[in-house]
């Protein structure tokens, strides 16, 4: 059936992924590597980007620490923390003296996979940070006590290029771009790449580009095709091998409260982000 061709096809597309080597085990750990995982349009994947990289990179035996940087905080609802429930969230580890990152940090139902919660708290920092002088390094000084501690620390923004995008940007090594493969997808990203390169000459020039990352591929439509073929031509191997494809099992994931690497382990999501996290340590 013309369908099922299109599925074999997409396996072989998975084969083609292997091309990053199994990472090797780290015998020791740290510093980080902080990669912002940004996009200011909502409902790419970034925060199931965050989680599932992150649940892979553990994986492959990383310490990972993730950061919810979105004041909708659905990557900590993604992980089961009720977030509008917690008395102490990131929120206050900027805003007040006193609170240590400890206070915050929540350890996470995958080994060595750490969250910094968030919640709607979060919105009134982006409002009361404008008149503090380092507006733009408040999160680099939060998370700079514990950059030993961990190997990774992928930082989920929120869908826009306000301050609290700036300033993931302005304290990574790194940002992570996740596309949709739709419809005006590339819409915004010149707007997009212009605020890094501002951020890169301005605040932070260590920042680099990791990649970009197709999302929601539907390998039954042309379409769907055509727009990362487009991807493709416009940034080339910034583009990622491995391609996340348009399932309901990650919409589940978030109901259950668990990365897809072990909610369904054997899955074709669970794969392409590990296909991602190996091509993420290979770069
Ligand atoms: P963002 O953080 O960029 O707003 P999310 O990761 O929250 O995007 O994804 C938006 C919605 O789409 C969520 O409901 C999520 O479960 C769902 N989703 C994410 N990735 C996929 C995918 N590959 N296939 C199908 N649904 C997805
Ligand atoms: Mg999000």
């Amino acid at each position: 059936m013309h369908d099922g061709g299109l599925d074999d096809r997409g396996d072989e597309r998975e084969d083609a992924h292997s091309a990053a080597p199994v990472p090797a085990p780290l015998t020791e750990h740290g510093p980080a590597r902080v990669i912002a995982v940004a996009n200011q349009k909502g409902g790419v994947g970034k925060t199931t980007t965050t989680i599932n990289l992150g649940a892979a990179l553990a994986e492959y035996g990383r310490r990972v620490l993730l950061v919810d940087f979105d004041p909708q905080g659905a990557l900590s609802v993604g992980l089961g923390v009720p977030a509008h429930e917690l008395d102490v969230t990131i929120y206050n580890l900027l805003m007040e003296r006193g609170v240590e990152i400890d206070d915050v940090i929540r350890h996470t139902t995958v080994a060595d996979m750490d969250l910094l919660p968030s919640n709607i708290d979060l919105s009134a920092a982006e409002v009361q940070l404008v008149t503090e002088v380092g507006r733009e390094q408040a999160l680099g000084r939060a998370i700079k006590p514990v950059l030993d501690r961990y190997d990774v620390i992928l930082i989920d923004c929120q869908p826009s290029l306000g301050l609290l995008t700036i300033n993931a940007l302005a304290c990574a090594d790194a940002v992570l771009i996740p596309l949709a493969c739709e419809f005006f997808s590339l819409r915004g990203v010149a707007l997009l790449m212009d605020t890094i390169d501002k951020v890169q000459s301005r605040i932070n020039p260590d920042l680099e580009h990791l990649g970009i990352l197709c999302t929601m591929f539907d390998p039954r439509t042309l379409h769907t095709r055509e727009v990362r073929q487009r991807v493709i031509d416009a940034f080339g191997d910034l583009v990622f091998q491995a391609t996340i494809n348009r399932t309901v099992r990650f919409p589940e994931t978030t109901v259950a409260g668990e990365p897809i690497t072990t909610w369904a382990p054997n899955s074709n999501g669970a794969q392409a982000y590990r296909h991602v996290a190996r091509e993420v340590l290979a770069r």
